[in-house]
């Protein structure tokens, strides 16, 4: 029996037990078109190349505490300027949580968009800061105004940019972006996790602006398994930051199979074509549907909006049809009635599409 001193009640903070748990649905027998990722595998005489470097991996020693050869391949990888560190986190959730945890204090404020990736609030919540959304206009850009004017409020320790935006799709403006950047007393961090997916990046832009890191992650390209992701900027902030990270964490698994992974990027970045293409073609076919609303996209994702009030019947009805998206209408504002589908492979898309389309007749 635990009395009331014993009780989560009384020691879990109140601002941690308001959090509704980061929530990843059962996907089983589903076509997965919910979670960003990448739909394709590798051809097995690959995976047998794979399973063979895993081989010589040393289960029993710690891995490489810095990752060193890992950091250079990503490096020439995502085409990191030559003067610019960078620094590996399982996942680049984890770099968000460094992030976060190197500015911590009460007083201290977190600023994003809204809507946009929810653990810059859920992690900043977490961490005991301050959060600020900003809202984004009716066609999901940027609000200059409302952005500068909260900025010069708040004076936030971190503005995080999701570019191209999640869950939107969208790529905010760079020149409002860049006034962004200009007008942070603190950090903007750029979030380039869609970056396989896009032409614009602000990774070449590094060397102008001082406050500015971009981060990246190996999630989209097709390794969300591994959980690796990467930030890069100038040594002064990395080293900083580096402080907050716990020892070993890219194990050796990830460490070699990331290694081996990009070694063969240029499949990696034949299935973003891929999916770059197919992604014109399901815009094209969700724009045809009656009564739904399409947002332009730059990741490997469609935002839609169902007609008003039936976003939660139509997940369902699609979900029924054997066919798991993502259901945006409870997070309400700008969210209410909006679905989201990762792109999949062609024959995904098409049963998708089927579904979507049986559940809109009713
Ligand atoms: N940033 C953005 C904008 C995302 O959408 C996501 C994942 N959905 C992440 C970061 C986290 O990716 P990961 O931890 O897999 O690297």
């Amino acid at each position: 029996m635990t009395t009331d001193l014993q009780s989560a009640k009384h020691w879990i903070r109140p601002q941690i037990r308001a959090l509704t748990a980061y929530h990843v649905p059962d996907a089983a027998d589903l076509v997965k078109l919910d979670a960003m990722e990448n739909p394709y595998g590798w051809p097995p005489q690959l995976v047998e190349q794979w399973l063979d470097r895993l081989r010589s991996v040393e289960l029993n020693r710690y891995p490489d505490p810095s990752a060193g050869d890992l950091s250079e391949m990503l490096k020439q990888a995502m085409q990191v300027p030559e003067n610019m560190r960078v620094l590996l986190g399982n996942g680049s959730d984890e770099l968000i949580q460094m992030l976060i945890l190197a500015v911590a204090a009460p007083d201290r404020v977190i600023l994003s968009p809204d809507p946009t990736f929810v653990m810059y609030r859920m992690i900043a919540t977490v961490a005991g800061l301050r959060y600020q959304a900003v809202p984004l206009r009716a066609d999901f850009s940027l609000d200059p105004e409302a952005t500068l004017s909260a900025i010069e409020k708040t004076r936030p320790a971190i503005v995080f940019l999701a570019y191209p935006n999640n869950p939107t799709g969208n790529l905010f403006d760079a020149a409002v972006v860049e006034e962004v950047i200009r007008a942070a007393p603190g950090l903007v961090v750029v979030d380039e996790a869609y970056a396989p997916f896009t032409d614009a990046s602000f990774m070449p832009r590094l060397d102008e602006f001082p406050n500015l890191l971009v981060l990246r992650t190996v999630s989209k390209m097709g390794l969300a398994g591994l959980r690796l992701g990467l930030l890069v900027g100038a040594a002064e902030w990395l080293d900083e930051i580096d402080k907050t990270r716990l020892p070993y964490n890219i194990n050796v698994l990830t460490q070699a199979s990331a290694l081996f992974a990009l070694q063969h990027k240029s499949m990696l970045d034949e299935q973003a074509r891929q999916i770059r293409a197919d992604r014109a073609t399901l815009a094209e076919a969700l724009q045809a549907l009656n009564g739904i609303k399409v947002y332009p996209s730059e990741a490997n994702f469609i935002l839609f909006e169902t007609p008003r009030g039936d976003a939660d019947r139509v997940f369902s009805a699609v979900r029924e049809q054997g066919v798991l998206i993502k259901n945006l209408n409870a997070a309400g504002g700008r969210l209410q009635d909006c679905l989201r589908v990762t792109v999949g492979k062609p024959e995904e898309n098409l049963a998708f599409m089927e579904a979507l389309k049986n559940a809109l007749k009713r």
